[in-house]
């Protein structure tokens, strides 16, 4: 699997590439946008994590363009914390995912895999767990045709659970995908925030079957009959 790089900050681009090559992937780094442009245009790559504010070029006029010229390598755009508007831009310029700084490299790591699994030419995705489903286009949560207001953790959870469905995730899976490595997070974090999704996607169905569950002394999973 090849992956292209697109970050300015230094720092974080040979973190992530020394991360990735760990986990045996071939990857060039490049640090404007007109550079990752050209490599990019090759099509060579299976994925290209691509940063939002870039020298030269930013990442939604690289993405844009890379869209209009047919290349449909799968983008995961980097982006600042809190600013939703980016996201939104980013997804409609063509972007396949978005992850917001700072991040875990696990977090990062999972969402390289899951555009690399992903088949080409899909823009955006739908994530469905019986009559659950998530657009991560539009970031609308709906079940059973009823739209659900998420917060931000509480949406990351989800997605983190219905990007593994039917798995059985731990607590420390959870913690090192859906928080960010340096913050400080109580271990019983993880189950007030189940709760606070149970609240809002299975409590309000009673009368249809409950997606999330408990695996006592291992977990949570995400499950749904069609
Ligand atoms: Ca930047």
């Amino acid at each position: 699997m090849r992956v292209l790089i697109v970050e300015d900050e230094h720092k974080i681009a040979n973190a992530v590439k020394k991360g990735l090559e760990q986990e045996a992937y071939a990857v060039d780094a490049v640090y404007d946008g007109e550079s990752g442009f050209d490599l990019a245009l090759t099509g060579a790559y299976d994925v290209i994590i691509l940063d939002l504010m870039l020298p030269k070029m930013d990442g939604i006029k690289l993405c844009g363009q890379l869209r209009r010229r047919q290349v449909h390598t799968p983008i995961l755009m980097l982006t600042a914390k809190g600013r939703l508007n980016d996201k939104v831009q980013g997804l409609n310029a063509g972007a396949d995912d978005y992850l917001v700084k700072p991040f875990a490299f696990a977090e990062l790591l999972a969402r390289v895999k899951a555009l690399t699994r992903r088949p080409r030419n899909s823009v955006g995705s739908i994530l469905t767990a019986g009559d659950l489903s998530m657009n991560t286009l539009t970031f609308e949560v709906k079940r059973a045709d009823r739209p659900i207001a998420l917060s931000r953790k509480e949406y990351a959870l989800l997605e983190y659970l219905l990007r593994n469905q039917g798995r059985i995730l731990t607590k420390d899976q959870i913690i090192n995908q859906v928080w960010n490595y340096d913050a400080d997070v109580l271990p019983n974090t993880v189950e007030v925030y189940i709760g606070y999704l149970r609240n809002k996607i299975d409590k309000p169905f009673r009368d249809r079957e409950p997606l999330i569950r408990t695996v006592r002394g291992f977990g949570y999973k995400i499950e749904g009959r069609r």
